[in-house]
């Protein structure tokens, strides 16, 4: 396998940051990572502070489409869904490859080289599977490769509209029937090496109990990720009580979903029960603050979370930002607002999250600049505006509080750079790219 010297003269190593790095990587992988000592021969220059590529736990490719025009609508989480609704209506198979390779490059510049694609867009507007019953989650697929990032396609059954209501009008694209049929869809699939292929519990509302319990197996037999949806919205807690006595964290809980490689989305209104279940099964909590913020969702116990033994990571989930150094500190933040305390998290415990909790929630061996890692990392811009005055004693803070995607300039995947000078290599002009995907959806 071909061999590449890289070197960087800051990195962030799993001890902290580090100076004059050397970075080896064998095919896809680290093999050797050495600090403090002279640039190899020939090795390829990283500028600025390296860390590990960036993990984007949760994704709505679509849901890109509504930023700006998704603040329209004011109201609740509810009202805001009726306008996502909309944008689900009018993608088929090109159409979604077009947008979501526009929103993978956006990714990819902002230092994301992982992708968890929560994706229940299964079916044609009416419902009816296309020719190919996975063309559509094969079209996030194709667009991830295009972008140049990994992806994690965590297949969601949704087989309902709300505990006692069947799906309706766009909703019949999301759903299988039960949960067999959505196990011989899935069962399709064909493997690819920039794909992972996970599953997904829409969230309780959507899967009953039996069928979480099938899809929790499957994802247990296959050693794949599970994630879900849980407690997003007080209603969503109301109604599980109120229809099966249990909160929805002990539901999935009881289907077995947690005992798999669970990762529990969102998590803003858990019990101190809940807390210490997902602890206790060493669950992932994936927040999503820019979008809780933007959905007026509420904010998440990170702190208690993790403190309870579950492992944090982050995602953009509706796209109203992507950023994810904005993510991971305001798992912080928000928390200072709602308590009046500071130093809920370490600066180095948020890059984690935002990095290794990730990685790991979506099933990749990364995130970690170290032997055996896959060779995906990110140089971020420490002369930026924002990050000048940085201090390598200070690095995970200074980065954590005040980088932004704009300052990352340099992005790796599986030791091939497809990001050069804030520039993408495969897409060119990603501007452009959205803004012409995103009218063809919003107007057409
Ligand atoms: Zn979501």
């Amino acid at each position: 396998m071909p061999v590449t010297e890289w070197f960087a003269s800051m990195a962030m190593l799993p001890d902290g940051a580090a100076r004059n790095v050397a970075i080896t990587v064998e095919g896809t992988r680290i093999r050797d990572v050495a600090a403090g000592v002279a640039a190899p021969p020939g090795a390829r220059r990283l500028p600025g502070l390296v860390l590990p590529g960036l993990a984007n736990a949760h994704s709505h490719a679509f849901h890109r489409a509504l930023r700006g025009g998704g603040e329209r609508h004011g109201g609740d989480f509810w009202g805001w869904r009726e306008h996502m609704y909309d944008v689900a209506g009018r993608l088929d198979p090109d159409r979604y490859h077009r947008l979501a390779r526009a929103v993978y490059a956006e990714m990819a510049l902002a230092g994301v080289t992982a992708v968890g694609e929560f994706h229940y867009l299964h079916h044609d507007a009416g419902g009816r599977a296309y020719a190919d019953p996975n063309a559509m989650g094969e079209a996030l697929c194709a667009a991830a490769a295009d972008a140049g990032i990994r992806i994690t396609l965590l297949d969601a059954c949704y087989l309902r509209g709300g505990f006692d209501r069947p799906l309706e009008g766009v909703q019949l694209r999301f759903g299988d029937g039960d949960a067999e049929a959505w196990a011989s869809r899935v069962a399709r699939r064909r493997p690819q090496d920039h794909v992972r292929l996970g599953a997904a519990i829409h969230s309780v509302r959507a899967v009953g109990a039996d069928a979480m319990e099938a899809v929790a197996g499957w994802a247990s037999e296959h050693d794949a990720p599970l994630h879900a949806h849980v407690s997003e919205q007080p209603r969503e807690n109301e109604d599980c009580l109120a229809r099966t006595g249990a909160t929805p964290t002990a539901l999935l809980e009881g289907a077995g979903a947690l005992q798999a490689a669970f990762t529990a989305v969102h998590v803003t209104h858990p019990t101190d029960a809940d807390v210490a279940a997902l602890g206790s099964h060493r669950a992932h909590v994936c927040l999503c603050p820019t979008t809780e913020r933007s959905l007026a969702d509420g904010i998440g116990p990170g702190s208690r979370l993790a403190a309870a033994g579950a492992r944090l990571c982050v995602g953009s989930d509706s796209h109203a930002v992507v950023d994810l150094f904005e993510e991971a500190r305001a798992v912080e933040l928000d928390e200072r607002l709602a308590t009046g305390r500071r130093g809920h998290h370490e600066p180095a415990a948020l890059l984690d999250a935002a990095t290794a909790g990730g990685m790991s929630a979506l099933g990749w061996p990364a995130g970690r600049l170290e032997a055996g890692n896959l060779a995906d990392f990110v140089a971020v811009d420490v002369t930026s505006p924002r990050m000048a005055g940085f201090r390598v004693e200070d690095a995970a803070a200074h980065t954590v509080y005040a980088a932004g995607a704009c300052d990352v300039t340099d992005v790796v995947v599986s030791g091939r750079k497809i990001v050069d000078n804030r520039r993408h290599l495969l897409v060119g002009d990603v501007g452009a790219a959205l803004s012409e995907t995103i009218s063809e959806v919003t107007e057409g």
